[in-house]
């Protein structure tokens, strides 16, 4: 117990969640079945949050790898900015809060993260897993940047996980992908990812095809940015396309 409320952590992950335009929060309880995850319940912490905001320029038209590149230098560093202040605000607070740590090993199986975002972004009932095997979010689809994190609360709401995909009829990622490493499968809680796409062949594709031809892209310690399949996405295209209007009028007039 440590008799801090619910309301005083929202208070906390509200003030947090301004610093980015469009940024939403979802929260679930940490148990032992968040996939690809090794933080449990064990570990102090009972819940998982999960902090996203939109990509804050059009990329998908005219789409290149060099461009979405550039992109990813600002988006990764706002995701650390945003779970440092997060921390910052709950160390202040007295809320244990920790951010595991993100694995930049991208060429060797099995890829198990310490905290799954998407994992987390599905039981906590902020979208679905599509096709692609991207965290397919009801606000900005799967064109978002995320950062995750554990804490602990002696209660907190939780949202309603998330058991089927809404992706219809719709296989646009499936096309997009140049290296046919998306099976078309839908996915449904308990599909995992092997039944949905080539995890190792995507990021062996991506690594020797980049035409990111130049060093590794600062901040994300890897040389291509394919992202075909999320860029093709078409949900939460408008919403997205409205945080960053409302990014270019703020811009305007500051
Ligand atoms: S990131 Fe690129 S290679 Fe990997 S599944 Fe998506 S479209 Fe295919
Ligand atoms: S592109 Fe279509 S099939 Fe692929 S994840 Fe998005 S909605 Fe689902």
């Amino acid at each position: 117990m440590n008799n801090i409320s619910e309301k005083e952590i929202r208070k906390v992950f509200e003030k947090a969640a301004a610093l980015l335009p469009g940024t939403k929060y979802v929260v679930c309880k940490l148990e032992n079945d968040i996939d690809y995850s090794g933080y449990y319940q064990s570990m102090g912490y009972n819940y998982a949050v999960l902090f996203y905001f939109p990509l804050d320029e059009n990329v998908w038209e005219d789409y290149t790898e060099e461009r979405m590149a550039v992109l990813q230098t600002r988006c990764f560093p706002d995701a650390g900015r945003l779970g440092n202040y997060v921390k910052e605000l709950c160390d202040e607070a007295g809320i244990p809060y920790h951010i595991p740590s993100i694995p930049c090993d991208h060429m060797t199986p099995p890829y198990i993260s310490p905290l799954s975002v998407k994992a987390i972004g599905v039981k906590a009932g902020a979208g679905w897993i599509g096709r692609s095997d991207l965290l397919i979010t009801y606000e900005y689809g799967p064109k978002i940047t995320t950062a995750g994190a554990v804490f602990y609360a002696d209660d907190f709401t939780v949202g309603d996980p998330v058991t089927d995909n809404h992706c219809g009829n719709c296989h646009r990622c499936v096309d997009a992908c140049p290296f046919h490493n998306i099976y078309g499968n839908a996915w449904h809680a308990g599909v995992t990812r092997d039944e949905l796409v080539d995890y190792h062949n995507c990021s062996v594709c991506r690594y020797n095809n980049s035409t990111s031809k130049s060093t590794d892209i600062p901040g994300v310690g890897r040389k291509m940015a394919c992202c075909g399949c999320m860029m093709a996405c078409p949900v939460g295209i408008k919403n997205v396309l409205k945080v960053i209007e409302e990014n270019r009028e703020r811009r305007q007039y500051a």
